[in-house]
């Protein structure tokens, strides 16, 4: 089937490779677009990877005090 939307679709499921699940995508001009799971890329924290690290790693100093 080919990807082609009604114009009033805005989003629909598809598989993302990055996600490597079925997620929302939007759907722009009757073709689809990027994928809306990923797009911000924050864990279920909402934080980013960047995020997440720095605060592992403040976890890690806080579990290992006598390390520094
Ligand atoms: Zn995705």
């Amino acid at each position: 089937m080919p990807e082609h939307y009604q114009r009033w679709v805005t989003e629909t499921l598809s598989y993302c490779n990055s996600c490597r699940r079925i997620t929302r995508h939007a759907v722009s001009g009757g073709r689809l677009a990027h994928c809306l799971e990923h797009g911000p890329k924050v864990n279920a924290q909402g934080e980013s990877k960047a995020q997440a690290k720095r605060r592992e790693a403040r976890e890690k100093a806080k579990q290992n005090p006598t390390l520094f």
